[in-house]
């Protein structure tokens, strides 16, 4: 969803983000930028193959967002949002994080993506792995289409093995550590239990914590 791309410039080969005082002083920050890259170098690779082997055109770019609008089931990881809140509260400033904290203090459930600034995704680095994910061909979505529905065709089919590579990095967040027990955590489902709905977030309630600079942990009452 709003990625950045054009028919001039090839589409960019991702890399890993790297913030490194501040990966050595949270240590869950390695595990969420880790199973990004796996996520985006996946997509990278799927994307290329669909291009060259079939001609296909992505037709994601900057400015093209109707699907952060349409869309109003986007889960979200803990990891992600623990992701998410330090990029809002550390990594963002000036009249950028105050457009987006208003934007987060007037937020109404299911009136699209509370972060979508200007037609472009306002936490690019950080976005949730299902905007990730959601990639299409051909041409834009028209508003209010969901492609998923109108032209599966169209829509790049995710690779699971990709996804579980992905989620296996942020299960040591859970305690959980060796290759079996990961395994059995992804077959189990784990994780899927602590998953939120970008929209059923409280994000006035958040955006009221970031204005304080409150740095404790976010847990599922301050969320709600
Ligand atoms: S083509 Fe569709 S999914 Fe891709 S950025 Fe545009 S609106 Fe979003
Ligand atoms: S986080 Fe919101 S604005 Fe950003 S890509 Fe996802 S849906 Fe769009």
């Amino acid at each position: 969803m709003a990625r950045v791309n054009s028919k001039k410039k090839p589409y960019p080969e991702p890399e890993r983000l790297s913030f490194p005082d501040a990966e050595a002083a949270f240590d869950w920050l390695p595990l969420i930028l880790d199973a990004y890259i796996i996520s985006d170098q996946g997509i990278y690779d799927s994307i290329q193959k669909e291009m060259a082997k079939k001609g296909r055109r992505l037709a994601c770019a900057r400015g093209c967002s109707s699907c952060c609008t349409t869309h109003v089931t986007i889960p979200v990881y803990p990891l992600e949002l623990f992701g998410l809140y330090w990029y809002l509260l550390d990594k963002i400033d000036g009249a950028f994080k105050h457009r987006i904290l208003e934007q987060l203090q007037d937020f109404i459930p299911g009136k699209g993506c509370p972060f979508l600034i200007d037609g472009a995704c306002g936490i690019h680095p950080m976005r949730p792995m299902a905007c990730r994910f959601f990639n299409v061909f051909n041409k834009a979505c028209e508003d209010g289409e969901d492609p998923f529905y109108t032209r599966r065709h169209d829509v790049l089919t995710p690779d699971e093995k990709l996804k579980d590579k992905a989620i296996s990095k942020m299960l040591p967040h859970h305690g959980i550590l060796g290759r079996t027990d990961k395994k059995e955590a992804l077959r189990n489902g784990y994780i899927y239990r602590f998953v939120r709905n970008l929209q059923e977030i409280n994000w006035p309630k958040i955006a009221v914590r970031i204005k304080h600079g409150d740095r404790a942990p976010l847990v599922r009452s301050t969320m709600e």
